[in-house]
C-alpha cells in the first residue's frame, strides 16, 4: 500500500488513524478516504500494527431530518 500524504481536502468524516484502545498504539485505515469523503453510515476499518487488533468505526449520519 502507498503512503498518503494528502491535505484534507474532501468532508472526510473518519479520521486517517485512531488510537487503539487496547496497546493505545496508532491504529490506520486499512483503507484510504475516497477523494469525494467518507459517506454517513459507511464503516471505515482500522488495523493496529502493534497489536494487530481491529476495529470497525461507523461514520456517523448526519441529522438528515427535512
Ligand atoms: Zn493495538
Amino acid at each position: 500500500m502507498e503512503p498518503i500524504d494528502l491535505p484534507p481536502a474532501g468532508p472526510a468524516l473518519a479520521p486517517d488513524h485512531i488510537t487503539c484502545v487496547e496497546c493505545l498504539g496508532r491504529c490506520y485505515r486499512l483503507r484510504p478516504a475516497p477523494p469525494e469523503g467518507d459517506e454517513p453510515g459507511d464503516w471505515v476499518a482500522y488495523r493496529c500494527p502493534d497489536c494487530a487488533d481491529r476495529f470497525d468505526l461507523q461514520i456517523p449520519e448526519h441529522d438528515t431530518e427535512a
